[in-house]
């Protein structure tokens, strides 16, 4: 019998102590996966060391390493017997990949690989600079996995469930609104929001399904399809009141996408390609290569929106009893 039979898969998450990384490897534990986080050497930071904690005391097996050294990385898949890798360095290493990914070749026996992606289709969308910089980093990073005929998942889980601050890069640690709406452009251009945690359960899902073999695995839920002035007046109903609008200009987004200070300026370019361009929307997904989340696991209920800004009120209530 083959012994890989009835063996649970053994996913390593790289970038667990970041912010999309932390839900992967959240969602891997939930799901009784055996996981293995990398962690990268050096003092951490408070919040670094608790959210580590967090995961040894799940059940995460931690192990020391940097993906920019190839034969220590060959040394952990191969002793851990690592099936999947799931990467989510943050923007400025994407580059780091490519050394991980030659060690995933030599090791030759990885059955999934997924890279750190989790925006938009990088190969679809052109943000304004420094954006198309880093999509161009992330296209290259593609290019590399598919000349080494590594089996791949790309996940394009559009914006995360939050208000999308334009100068932000994680929104959903911040909560929506409470003195006034910055507005993009008329705020008619619609985007998709997820919530990290189905970022997670879904990505995790993903790694061994041979439906998101060697494909895109594009998050386009229809409940949490919503245009920014959908977005600022679900937040009024969540707070029982109404907040004045300010318009952002193409202009303004442009201009502050040109100062190129990152990670400032990346956001402004991606905001921009969202709300202005619409680019989670203009493209169809039916090509050979995509697949939809929603109805792969149609069975499975997305959070919705609602939900999301539910527990953002109840955030802004915890504080007021912290205060009083
Ligand atoms: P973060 O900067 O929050 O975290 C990056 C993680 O990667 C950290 O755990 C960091 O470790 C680790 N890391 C970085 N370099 C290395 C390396 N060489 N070896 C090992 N570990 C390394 O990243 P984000 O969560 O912001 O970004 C992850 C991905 O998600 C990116 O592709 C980004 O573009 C995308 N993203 C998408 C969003 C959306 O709205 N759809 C929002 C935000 C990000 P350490 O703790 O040591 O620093």
């Amino acid at each position: 019998m083959d012994a890989s039979v009835g063996k649970k898969i053994r996913a390593l998450i790289v970038g667990a102590t970041g912010f999309i990384g932390q839900f992967l490897a959240d969602a891997s534990l939930d799901m009784g996966r055996p996981t293995y986080v990398l962690v990268r050497p050096g003092q951490a930071s408070p919040t670094k060391a608790k959210s580590l904690k967090a995961l040894r005391e799940k059940g995460a097996i931690l192990i020391n390493g940097t993906i920019n050294d190839k034969e220590l990385m060959e040394k952990i898949l191969r002793e851990h017997e690592i099936d999947v890798v799931v990467s989510a360095v943050g923007g400025g290493n994407i580059l780091d990949q490519l050394i991980l990914v030659e060690a995933i070749k030599a090791v030759g026996c990885i059955k999934r690989f997924l890279p750190s992606e989790f925006g938009h289709d990088v190969d679809r969308a052109e943000p304004v600079e420094p954006g198309l910089s880093m999509y161009k980093e992330k296209r290259r990073i593609r290019r590399a996995v598919e000349a080494c005929e590594m089996p791949y998942t790309y996940i394009c889980c559009n914006s995360v469930a939050s208000w999308p601050y334009y100068d932000n890069t994680h929104p959903s640690e911040v909560l929506p609104p409470l003195d006034q709406f910055q507005i993009y452009g008329d705020g008619s251009i619609k985007a998709y929001f997820v919530a990290g945690t189905d970022i997670g359960k879904f990505t995790m899902k993903a790694i061994d399904d041979e439906r998101t073999l060697n494909k895109t695995v594009h998050f386009r839920p229809q409940s949490n399809h919503y245009n920014m002035n959908e977005l600022a007046a679900l937040w009024e109903e969540k707070i029982g009141r109404t907040l004045p609008r300010v318009t952002i200009t193409e202009n303004e987004l442009l201009a502050l996408a040109a100062e190129n200070r990152i990670p400032e300026s990346n956001v402004a370019a991606i905001t921009h390609d969202i709300f202005i361009k619409g680019c989670q929307n203009n493209f169809s997904i039916d090509g050979p290569r995509d697949v939809e989340v929603s109805s792969l696991y149609a069975e499975e209920s997305f959070r919705t929106l609602d939900e999301c800004f539910g527990e953002f009120v109840t955030r802004i209530d915890k504080r007021k009893e912290i205060t009083y």
